[in-house]
């Protein structure tokens, strides 16, 4: 003979195997739908080449898919990279941006050099990344479609500023946008060196061929939150340009 308790803890049994599967099935649906949510935007490996000094991926379509097309650039010189890990930080957690963006992420592995090594301004390193610049990211954004390249760097305080936007090539369309750039910021200056090693691996060719590219400039050894916020200035700047 069955137990009246068996049946009542059969039933209970039963009662929390149903609701746990309900759970179950509705935590996946979520996750589905998160999923599609967040998936137009992408990770791709460019190059991972073993013959290459480094990598370079992309990450695309963060922001607005159907806005302007913008591309920022981190890593041509290696030993900058809290300034370019302050943009990869940063800018897919916006919201409300205007613009589509695209971050191309050079990582260079081989010679990266280290400050106070007294090589650091010529190290193989900076070299390495140029030429991952120029083979794998010159190409992808002369033929993607872009308004605009930003290249972002930092510098160890040899400029008369140390937080500053500039193209490469005087009387452009890039230098116009740099210029408003910095109008609409509080702590980002224009000022153009006079020449930088980096221009004709990437900023330079992209100039004069159709793609207006300008540089970003961080102080190296700013405070982090110093280089959150000005980055935060130049994200924003950035996204109100208005394109000619
Ligand atoms: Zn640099």
């Amino acid at each position: 003979m069955v137990k009246k308790e068996h049946i009542i803890i059969s039933i209970l049994v039963i009662l929390i195997l149903i609701f746990g599967m309900l759970i179950i099935n509705e935590t996946l649906l979520k996750g589905d739908a998160k999923t599609n949510e967040s998936s137009k935007v992408t990770r791709e490996v460019l190059s991972n080449s073993t013959d290459e000094p480094g990598t370079v991926e992309v990450i695309k379509n963060i922001g607005n898919p159907n806005g302007k097309r913008i591309a920022y650039v981190v890593g041509v010189h290696p030993l900058e990279y809290q300034t370019h890990q302050t943009l990869v930080r940063m800018l897919p957690e916006m919201d409300n941006l205007t613009n589509c963006y695209d971050i191309y992420i050079i990582n260079v592995t081989e010679d990266v050099g280290h400050y106070g090594d007294g090589s650091s301004d010529n190290s193989q390193g900076r070299q390495n990344g140029q030429n991952l610049a120029y083979r794998y990211v010159y190409p992808e954004i002369l033929n993607g479609n872009y308004e605009l390249a930003v290249d972002v760097h930092s510098n160890v305080g040899a400029y008369p500023y140390r937080t500053f936007v500039f193209s490469p090539v005087k009387e452009h369309t890039s230098a116009e946008y740099a210029r408003n750039v910095a109008d609409s910021c509080e702590n980002i200056s224009y000022y153009a060196p006079d020449s930088t090693t980096s221009g004709p691996f990437l900023t330079i060719p992209l100039n004069e061929h159709g793609i207006p590219a300008f540089y970003f400039e961080e102080y190296s050894f700013a405070p982090q939150d110093d280089k959150d916020k000005h980055m935060m200035e130049l994200i924003f700047a950035v996204d109100k340009l208005k394109f000619i």
